[in-house]
């Protein structure tokens, strides 16, 4: 068997994973987009690398975009076979499946990506693509063939979010490759902590901040509130928070709902959630407590709806959007992308950033070419949408929403593996510079033969 990187290697976007077996059978593991303002970035949504109709099967860790996100384009370019997801990826895939053909028709930019221009599928393809999903609930193990089966475990990072643990014969050998697809933390407020992996041979392994350690969640809601205090009581300004429309908007929502429960939120200021899909992504996760930890269960015992509060208000309307916009009252505004690359919260901080009375509070990875990226950067003017803003806002960073865990977290997961069985660990997902650390980190634990894979390099995996 040999495995290629189509994607995610030394770099965040564009996950995807190509297992060739030895009796020519083709395994992708996701099939994400690359993400970026990087003029690069077009051009490889657009060639895969590897022909669509040689691939059999295609196995999806979960629904966000760089890892779901291309699916359309391969089923518009040959590729017949099924697509294994669990229940909730299938539900949130129809939906940013089917945003991100109509962003894409419409000619605007990405709301989490930041593509403009480029066609790469439209509603259609979304439509024949989604014929060929098969969903396979948590720990049951499937059987594509008689050759391959898998079992997805629980990563807690988003609803529905999957570790991949495949066991592929050939002849009389079976390997065990598991890929983490992204991983959670271990502490989180709604979804469950990252189930253990089961033993493998070869491990794919994210390390988006692999190199970080997030504080605990602990006193996360009190910084929250300190922050909307300060930003919204103090300085009268807004409060400018981008987030994924998928897991992180759902996260600050609930705890600013639990804060608002509990009397802590001024009365009067009014939370937002910009964003079509945000409003979409929040009531599919209302409808999947079967996900959520055992707090969370609790929590629903006194409060029915962890997602709502009088002062909370969803927008879906793009006149809305824009009367916000034009509004100077101190407020709490959450929209995507995340990475403040496409999306309504161009115009939000089109419009506040160059106000010291406001605060951009930044809670998740920014990928370094995009716009929050630069501003993470400490940029002291940026072009939005084709107009020179100053950065006088207060950035503030918050890591405890992050929907990744830290070093951690992966060391967490990696714990049950026995060291003498497991051959090889794949680092992908990540900054290099990140990866290298981790790298050092894990074979200070003991983990041998840790790999930092090349794009499009091609690696033999010898079978047991
Ligand atoms: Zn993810």
């Amino acid at each position: 068997m040999t495995i290629a990187f189509y994607g995610a290697a030394k770099a965040v976007t564009g996950s995807k994973h190509l297992l060739t077996l030895e009796n020519g059978k083709r395994i992708l593991l996701d099939c994400g987009m690359f993400q970026g303002g990087s003029d690069k970035v077009q051009e490889l949504n657009e060639n895969f690398g590897f022909a669509p109709d040689s691939i059999d099967y295609l196995l999806l860790s979960h629904a966000h975009i760089d890892h779901s996100g291309l699916i359309p384009r391969l089923v518009k370019e040959g590729f017949k076979g099924k697509i294994y997801c669990t229940p909730p990826t299938l539900e949130l895939c129809q939906l940013i499946l089917n945003d991100s053909a109509g962003i894409q028709q419409s000619g605007s930019g990405h709301e989490d990506l930041g593509v403009s221009g480029t066609v790469l599928y439209t509603k259609e393809d979304v439509e024949k693509s989604l014929q060929q999903f098969e969903t396979v609930p948590y720990n049951k193990e499937c059987h594509p063939d008689e050759d391959i089966s898998f079992t997805f475990t629980d990563t807690g990072h988003i609803l529905g979010s999957a570790a991949i643990n495949l066991t592929v014969k050939e002849g009389k050998e079976s390997t065990r490759l598991c890929f983490t697809g992204d991983i959670g933390r271990n502490e989180n407020r709604i979804l469950r902590a990252p189930q253990p992996l089961p033993q493998a041979d070869y491990i794919i392994c994210e390390s988006t901040y692999g190199n970080k350690f997030h504080s605990s969640l602990k006193n996360t809601e009190e910084r929250l509130r300190e922050i909307v205090l300060q930003t919204c009581v103090e300085k009268k300004g807004k409060l400018i928070i981008p987030a994924f429309s998928i897991g992180r908007t759902q996260e600050l929502v609930f705890s600013l709902n639990v804060l608002a429960e509990e009397g802590r939120l001024p009365q009067h200021l009014r939370v937002y959630v910009d964003s079509p899909l945000s409003v979409y992504a929040t009531d599919i996760m209302r409808e999947h407590a079967e996900c959520f930890n055992e707090d969370m269960l609790e929590y629903l015992k006194f409060d029915d709806d962890p997602f709502g509060f009088p002062q909370l208000h969803f927008i879906t309307e793009t006149e809305d959007s824009k009367l916000l916009n034009a509004s100077k009252d101190p407020c709490v505004i959450i929209s995507s992308s995340g990475m403040m690359q496409g999306g309504r919260i161009q115009h939000h901080l089109q419009t506040n950033l160059a106000s010291e009375r406001n605060t951009l509070l930044i809670t998740g990875y920014c990928e370094p070419s995009t716009l929050g990226g630069r501003i993470l950067q400490g940029a002291e003017k940026v072009r939005i949408m084709g107009e020179e803003v100053e950065v006088k806002a207060e950035v503030l960073v918050m890591n405890e929403y992050s929907a990744h865990g830290d070093y951690e977290d992966i060391a967490r997961l990696l714990h049950g593996q026995d060291k003498e069985q497991l051959k090889k660990i794949y680092l992908v997902h990540g900054e290099e510079n990140g990866m290298e650390k981790l790298k050092k980190d894990l074979e200070e634990l003991g983990y041998q033969n840790i790999q930092i894979p090349d794009f499009r390099m091609s690696y033999k995996l010898p079978s047991s």
